[in-house]
């Protein structure tokens, strides 16, 4: 092999970082031998399906389905990668078995912080889980969801809509860190319009007493209900990275075409990248896919491949609401509403920077894509 054209490419991590990463590494010319290892036994899925129409959408569970792979690699499912010897350029695996490399991409993404290891605990990350909550929700049950970010509203919105009471407990306003106060109004408000208890706390913990788990607020108040979900935040999948160096604050840092050294890339929710803020991972759906394409064109190209430069994308969908937001999370202010008023019609809303860009925010409103970020640019 020579140091420009690598024969064998592993990729650790069947989500779509590393789909995007395999589907790119071929576009860009490796036509060598390409492996995914995954420690899911499913193909790769849409998670942001999970906590959406998987959980609405009565009969049908194909939501989270994506066109089938066409890279053409050898897919190694339902298998951990446990290890990674640098100097030996192996992926080790704990079937016992190991993958020899000359590159490799790291996509092996997070998993969800827990607030005790308590069964009754649940948390949605994976196609699982969210099969298990769904049929959990067929009962009926009374629900109590632990955090405000979108992911713990997105669930408190599919349990209401089938039907359960629940309560979201949430430290301050919920989605206000995401969003940012203005929208996060909006968004409690149709929440509480459609039934939602929202309790706002300072911390809160799990615990088990008299045979069953309950929540305890900081000011001593217990909550308890047939259903305990967490949504509390998400830790990356770096522990089979222990004693390589790759690792730094619980995460992989990398540059802006997203290597870590010139065979290694690193890509999706464990990825620390550049940001003007510092290295910070964006753990998100469309991040996950710009990192991956930008990555995988520099372990075939090296430093003729473009860094890493996206307009961050993100969107919900919960209590009736739907948002598409083009531009940097969240916002402080009033907006400027460039179609539709206050009140909850669809509208089209802008945020201004002083340097001539912005945020566009599509609420309840039909735009494609591209010109949502025309939006954002022209946002001045
Ligand atoms: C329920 C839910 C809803 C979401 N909704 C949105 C949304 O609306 N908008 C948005 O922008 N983002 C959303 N996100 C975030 C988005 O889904 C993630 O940012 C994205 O999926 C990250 O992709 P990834 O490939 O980096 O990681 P993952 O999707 O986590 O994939 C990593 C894969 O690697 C596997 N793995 C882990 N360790 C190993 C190992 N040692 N060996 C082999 N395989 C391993 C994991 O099991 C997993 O299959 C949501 C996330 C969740 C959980």
């Amino acid at each position: 092999m020579s140091a420009g054209t690598p024969a064998r490419i592993v990729v650790v991590g069947n989500g779509i970082a590393g789909l995007t990463a395999a589907d790119t590494l071929r576009e860009a010319g490796f036509d060598g031998e390409l492996t995914i290892v995954g420690d899911e036994p499913h193909p790769a899925y849409s998670r942001p399906a999970l906590s959406k129409a998987l959980l609405l959408d009565g009969d049908d569970v194909s939501s989270h389905e994506l066109p089938p792979a066409c890279h053409g690699a050898t897919e190694r499912l339902g298998v951990r990668a446990s290890g990674l010897l640098l100097d030996r350029r192996l992926v080790t695996l704990d079937d016992g078995s190991a993958l020899p490399y000359d590159r490799v991409v790291l996509a092996t993404g997070s998993r969800a912080r827990r607030l005790s290891d308590l069964p009754e605990e649940l948390t949605l990350r994976g196609l699982d889980d969210a099969l298990l909550l769904r049929s959990r929700l067929a009962g009926r049950p009374s629900v109590v969801v632990v955090g405000g970010g979108p992911l713990g509203m997105e669930i408190a919105s599919a349990c209401l809509a089938s039907g359960c009471r629940v309560t979201l407990v949430s430290q301050g306003l919920p989605l206000t860190g995401r969003l940012g106060p203005y929208l996060a109004g909006v968004f409690v408000k149709a929440a509480l319009d459609l039934g939602l208890t929202v309790i706002e706390t300072g911390s809160a913990r799990l615990e088990r007493r008299g045979g069953s788990a309950r929540v305890v607020l900081d000011d001593g108040a217990v909550l308890t209900a047939e259903i305990l979900v967490t949504a509390v935040g998400d830790i990356p999948n770096t522990e089979w990275l222990a004693g390589t160096g790759l690792t730094a604050e619980g995460a992989v840092p990398v540059d802006s075409r997203g290597l870590v050294r010139p065979d290694i890339a690193a890509v999706g929710d464990l990825a620390a990248l550049p940001t003007p803020n510092g290295l910070r991972r964006l753990p998100f759906w469309n991040s996950a896919i710009e990192q991956a394409k930008v990555a995988a064109r520099a372990l075939v190209r090296g430093d003729d491949a473009p860094p890493l430069r996206f307009q961050p994308y993100f969107w919900t969908e919960q209590f009736g609401l739907s948002l598409k937001a083009v531009g940097h999370l969240p916002l402080e202010g009033e907006p400027t509403y460039v179609d539709g008023e206050p009140g909850g019609g669809p509208a089209l809303l802008r945020w201004s920077h002083d340097d001539g860009t912005g945020v566009a925010v599509a609420l309840n409103y039909r735009i494609p894509i591209p010109r949502l970020r025309r939006a954002a640019q022209a946002a001045a």
